[in-house]
């Protein structure tokens, strides 16, 4: 733990490296010729690639932060040809990765209160029985905007930024099956609980072996996928009907403003 937190850099700091000293270093160390690029990518971190006689070497700018040890661990991984991510460079991504996201936008107004389902109730359930109660994440039915996919639909997310859970709306209905909006739940939960790993390759990887473990543990995690299966069209049909619901709602706040 106290290891983690010596990997987390304050944002307002002067970076530690001048670009073409960290290039000189990591050269020097893996023993290689090498070519350095900074990027913004916040999706990929890191990358290394094979180029004529040398590796191109990309790296997010929060590796100008980054302690010797990182440096060194990052240049032993080229030299040793492993995964340039493994270890103490690892660790440094994970601790810094929430510096990398966008600056935090505001956080929306909780509504739980459902027409059909108390959230909150939902959400006190499943933290008893499955984080010990432990769990501390803000939740709110969501507006359901922008998050229908091509054949399916996202009934549940969780921001990482805000640390926020959003339930879609369409999930608030009677046909709707309790288990099926725990199952949702209970997995936004865990990824509040677990949060992201970067891969071999810099990237944020949420789904992992250990999350699909701890989601089955969820004993109708099985009926609640048969359930989605079934009555998919179904859901996406409501779901449509909920978008042109708000679509009149706002068009006609629209109209009485201009009146
Ligand atoms: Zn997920």
């Amino acid at each position: 733990m106290s290891a983690a937190r010596q990997l987390v850099f304050a944002f307002e700091d002067a970076p530690r490296w001048e670009p073409s000293l960290l290039e000189t270093v990591l050269a020097r160390e893996a023993g290689r010729p090498l070519r350095l690029v900074l990027t913004d990518n916040r999706s990929v971190l890191l990358s290394v690639k094979r180029e004529a006689g040398s590796l191109l070497l990309r790296l997010h700018r929060m590796f100008l932060h980054a302690p010797e040890c990182v440096v060194t661990a990052l240049a032993r991984n080229i030299r040793r040809r492993g995964r340039a991510a493994d270890g103490e460079v690892r660790r440094f991504m994970n601790a810094n990765l929430h510096r990398v996201r966008r600056t935090p936008r505001a956080m929306p107004p909780l509504v739980t209160c459902g027409r059909v389902f108390d959230l909150a109730a939902v959400y006190g359930d499943i933290n008893a029985r499955f984080f010990g109660g432990r769990v501390r994440v803000p939740i709110t039915w969501g507006r359901g905007v922008g998050r229908a996919r091509r054949g399916g639909l996202t009934f549940g997310s969780y921001d990482p930024v805000l640390s926020l859970i959003r339930i879609h709306p369409v999930l608030d209905r009677s046909n709707v099956p309790r288990f099926f909006l725990e199952s949702v739940v209970h997995h936004e939960m865990l990824h509040h609980h677990m949060g992201g790993v970067p891969d071999r390759a810099g990237r944020t990887v949420y789904h992992t072996r250990a999350f699909r473990e701890a989601e089955a543990r969820f004993p109708r995690h099985r009926d609640a996928l048969a359930w989605e299966k079934e009555n998919l069209p179904e859901l996406l049909r409501a779901s449509q009907a909920l978008d042109r619901e708000r679509r009149a709602a706002r068009a006609a706040a629209r109209a009485a403003a201009t009146r």
